[in-house]
């Protein structure tokens, strides 16, 4: 494995482990920054390979590939929640500057660690328990109320992982096959919100404005930035919230912090956290004056921190998933000359049916005309409306 190439002027290299969409969107401001990237892709075609020249193949988990990728990089960050703990405990013996540290990437590792944490620290979070098996499933179930919310406490994402339990016997295949699971209350929330925030490791921290997250089937359709009609006191209390967990726990980088709205004070609950740029902050490239993806650079390269101010009233953002059709290039005639405000975004991803490929973002003052122009552009790139 050849070391990236520098940029000449004493600039760094970024190592980021793993070559999904985010890697690859921090790329245009690492090109900006003169900061040269350097990406352990799963694939030569991984999303983020595709457009970081110094992109070595190798495996999250394969210890020696891991190790030998970071000896060429100044600071390491992460594109996903899943290299285990061995190899991050290998790369602290190394001397690498790891961001977040894994005594921090532990929280968002382990959704059963993250509970007992916040819990501790008084941030509002649905009622849970550890359950190790149907009986205890039962007693948590009858203490909180039926449906219950059953987890795996790690390696889930887009609601894999994720089941709604009516009767202990529905959790019969999970026990058995896993460690203790992560059961939860069903929270009855009002909408879905996120707080993201940044934290250098000089300790300087700072939030974009609290965003609505809308989930379909499971999975983040549409992001509203800011989150409509919200109090101001409460937005205020959840990004409070935020900066108190990305201090407490020493994240450096980008966190997201999942969050249910509900009626009873204090308002919310959260639900998980995400220690990197998160779907909920990709209408920061467009819509804010330092996106998510130049932001989590200078977090983790311990730069000053670039403003999150928002650049307009309303940004707008829509998750494109794949439909059946794998040509992609010949909706953009269509969509540009409809929508000349309309910024596209594609991750160069495989298309298959309901895989997050790409996002679409619009900006500007009428909330409800930017929401209609973003889900027509996703759906028409899905194929699912055809004018
Ligand atoms: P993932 O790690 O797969 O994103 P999450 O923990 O975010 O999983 O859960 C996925 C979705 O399931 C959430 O967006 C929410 O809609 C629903 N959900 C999760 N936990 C609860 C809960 N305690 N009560 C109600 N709904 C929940």
């Amino acid at each position: 494995m050849l070391p990236a190439q520098r940029a000449p002027g004493g600039f760094p290299v970024v190592g980021i482990i793993g070559g999904g969409q985010l890697a690859r969107m921090c790329q245009p401001p690492a090109v900006g920054l003169a900061v040269t990237l350097s990406v352990l892709a799963e694939s030569q075609d991984a999303s983020a390979a595709l457009v970081v020249p110094h992109s070595p193949v190798g495996a999250h988990d394969d210890l020696e590939a891991v190790r030998e990728f970071a000896r060429g990089c100044d600071v390491v960050t992460f594109d996903h929640e899943h290299v285990p703990a061995h190899v991050l405990s290998a790369l602290l013996a190394d001397g690498v500057r790891l961001h977040p540290h894994p005594d921090a990437l532990r929280y968002a590792q382990d959704k059963l660690a993250m509970r007992e944490r916040l819990t501790a620290m008084g941030i509002p979070c649905p009622r849970w328990a550890p359950v190790a098996d149907e009986a205890e499933l039962r007693a948590f179930g009858d203490e909180v109320g039926w449906p219950v919310i059953l987890k795996t406490p790690r390696g889930g994402y887009d609601g894999k992982g994720v089941r709604v339990i009516a009767d202990p016997a529905e959790a019969a295949d999970w026990f058995g096959h896993q460690e203790t699971l992560l059961a939860e209350e069903r929270v009855d929330f009002t909408r879905e919100l996120a707080v993201l925030v940044a934290r250098s490791p000089s300790g300087q921290a700072c939030a974009w404005p609290v965003v609505q997250t809308v989930q379909t089937d499971g999975i983040c359709t549409e992001v509203l930035a800011p989150a409509p009609e919200l109090d101001d006191d409460l937005a205020t209390a959840m990004i409070d919230a935020g900066l108190r967990i990305a201090g407490e726990l020493g994240v450096t980088g980008v966190m997201a912090v999942e969050l249910f709205a509900v009626g009873d004070t204090p308002g919310f609950v959260v639900n998980e956290l995400a220690m990197r740029p998160h779907n909920s902050g990709h209408w920061t490239i467009d819509g804010a004056v330092t996106s998510q993806f130049e932001q989590h650079l200078r977090a983790v390269l311990d730069l000053p921190l670039g403003d999150p101010s928002p650049r307009t009233r309303w940004s707008v953002m829509g998750n494109v998933l794949g439909g059946d059709d794998e040509e992609l290039y010949s909706t953009y005639r269509h969509l540009f000359a409809r929508d000349p405000g309309l910024k596209m975004h594609l991750y160069g991803k495989g298309v298959r049916p309901g895989r997050k490929i790409g996002h679409v973002t619009v900006c500007g003052d009428d909330l409800p005309q930017l929401r209609e122009r973003a889900e027509h552009a996703a759906d028409f790139l899905r194929g699912v409306v055809r004018e």
